[in-house]
């Protein structure tokens, strides 16, 4: 009866579907008897099937971000996230398990494979009840954080809010903004405190479960890191602290002098150093994506190509309304094949870089889109972020009109330099961010102290974080861990953007030297989606995976002669 080839063939049509329409399908996939002879079909149907019902979700959720007032709209991705997600989720699973059990090996699925092996592996029963105390506590988290407000020019304002008032050119009004929001955070520090002790003791007890004595180990599975290990982030730390920390000092300095400082205080940091007021590079939306295709056309044709083919379809939906919901991303319609941009553009240069940085994404998409099988398509974040910084980067020479973008040459200089300090400045404090939740999972009983917890940020702050000085805010340099979500919410999600800047940098290099190969060599990496080992990805882009200080030193010694340029 539910032969896979009744199928419909758009996921439009069956986006009011309930669970017991897809049910069907699951279960013709679940009954089906594996051999070598009919395991591609049998992948071939899943991925149909998947791929509608994967672009049912991604629908319905763009439609709530598009409209967080359509009521209509959130009752059905409720729906969706209540009574379909978790039911798919456990069906998905019973077919994992059924090709795993199979003993099968498809060829392109090796990766895919031995991240399933590491699920089952990982899996246990006693678990389930954790992760939904870990998923409260995390909502928890969120909760604390997005309600910390304070009055500023007699309004109660979220600091979210305050955040702009650091580009004010006004330092006076800097400084009062700043100390308001650190003042607002130290205020929850209790609370934080006894968060973190909750998240922490769950978080060893799962890995206890699961046979591990050691919670990073067993994340370490989960995130499907089996391509480096913990002692490579310590060398990528160290590579850090001898290959940037002393560029980033220097940055620091040049900045202070720009601004006639003896001394950058935490709020001097965003604002432009010389009080020009803030890049206007667009006045409406068809300005936007004019400019950004030609930029995109210019780094190589087929990537303008793709943007335009967003276009034609509609799958770009890039302005601030009134309703929308904020942030941007890039998700995909699979069963379309086609990626789908949101995001809330005002007419800044971080908008212009935010597109840059989902057309990435979006390129990476369409590129790997020609997979057969939906679980060879997805490389990991470490490398998922290579084509999206990457982008960014490659798209630098064509900012200025002149050369296909939005500026004259004086302001494309200024936001060329702006986008090579914020690179220079993540990567020291992406080391504080990894370094911290080495040492919380190598000791985790000094780690339920927050007092140890605060020392440990301290210290590691002071030795990556020099240019600034901080004196007279000891107490909220120590507590700066509160302020990271991925700590409470996502343990040891961080490095992979670290590694990834570093490999985008390296493609980048290669495209100063010869463009037309460099990008050849990034899209044919692209095409691979995660068929590949990540060093195999990154060698494909043209770059090494890499952790040492010879590798990170070099890009810093090339982005500081642009900066000097
Ligand atoms: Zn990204």
């Amino acid at each position: 009866m539910y032969n896979l080839k009744s199928l419909p063939d758009k996921a439009t049509d069956m986006l009011g579907w309930s669970w017991s329409q897809f049910e069907p399908y699951y279960a013709e996939l679940e009954g089906r008897t594996l051999a070598a002879a009919t395991v591609g079909s049998f992948l071939d149907d899943w991925t149909r099937f998947h791929d509608r019902l994967s672009e049912v979700g991604a629908r319905l959720k763009i439609a709530t971000d598009l409209n967080t007032a359509d009521k209509e709209a959130e009752q059905r991705f409720n729906r969706f996230l209540e009574e379909i997600y978790p039911k798919s989720e456990e069906a998905e699973q019973k077919l994992k398990t059924k090709l795993l059990g199979s003993g099968l090996q498809p060829e392109g699925f090796e990766l895919p494979l031995r991240q399933m092996q590491a699920d089952a592996a990982l899996f246990r029963e006693a678990n389930l009840p954790l992760a939904v105390e870990v998923e409260k506590l995390c909502t928890e988290y969120s909760k604390i954080i997005g309600s910390q407000t304070v009055e500023w020019e007699g309004k109660e304002v979220t600091l979210a809010r305050l955040r702009p008032v650091m580009l004010a050119t006004d330092r006076a009004r800097r400084e009062k903004a700043w100390r308001l929001m650190a003042g607002r955070h130290l205020k929850d520090r209790a609370a934080l405190n006894e968060l973190w002790q909750k998240l922490l003791k769950l978080r060893l007890a799962m890995a206890a479960n699961a046979g591990y004595s050691d919670y990073r180990a067993f994340r370490w599975q989960e995130l499907y890191r089996f391509d480096y290990t913990p002692e490579n982030c310590k060398q990528f730390q160290q590579a850090i602290e001898q290959a940037v920390v002393p560029a980033a000092t220097r940055l620091h300095a040049r900045r202070a002098k720009q601004m006639g400082l003896s001394a950058l205080k935490p709020w001097d940091l965003d604002v432009d150093p010389f009080g020009r007021a803030p890049l206007a590079p667009f006045k409406n939306v068809d300005e936007f994506k004019a400019g950004v295709l030609s930029i995109l056309e210019r780094v190589d044709p087929r990537v303008g190509d793709y943007f335009k083919t967003m276009m034609m379809e509609g799958t770009l939906d890039l302005e601030n309304r009134k309703n929308k919901a904020p942030g941007g991303y890039c998700t995909s319609c699979d069963a379309l094949k086609l990626p789908f941009i949101f995001m809330n553009a005002v007419g800044l240069h971080g908008d212009v870089m935010t597109l840059i940085h989902e057309s990435g994404h979006a390129s990476h998409n369409f590129e790997a889109r020609g997979l057969p099988w939906f679980q060879q398509r997805h490389a990991g974040l470490e490398f998922a972020e290579v084509a999206s910084m990457g982008m960014e980067l490659l798209a630098t020479p064509y900012l200025a009109k002149k050369a296909g973008g939005f500026y004259s040459r004086e302001d494309a200089a200024r936001a060329l330099s702006d986008n090579l300090r914020k690179d220079v400045l993540f990567w020291p404090y992406m080391a504080v961010v990894d370094g911290f939740q080495q040492w919380v999972y190598e000791s985790p009983q000094a780690a339920m102290e927050p007092a140890d917890c605060d020392r440990q940020w301290a210290s590691l702050w002071n030795r990556f974080m020099t240019g600034v000085d901080w004196s007279g805010f000891e107490d909220v340099v120590a507590t700066g861990w509160h302020q990271k979500l991925h700590i409470f919410q996502v343990p040891f999600y961080y490095v992979e953007y670290g590694l990834a800047q570093l490999g985008a940098a390296q493609v980048w290099a290669n495209a100063l030297a010869d463009q037309a190969s460099a990008v050849a060599n990034y899209r044919k990496a692209l095409a691979l989606g995660g068929t590949r080992s990540l060093p195999e990805l990154y060698s494909a882009a043209g770059a090494k995976f890499a952790f040492d200080a010879a590798t990170l030193g070099s890009v810093v010694k090339l982005i500081e002669e642009k900066l000097a340029g």
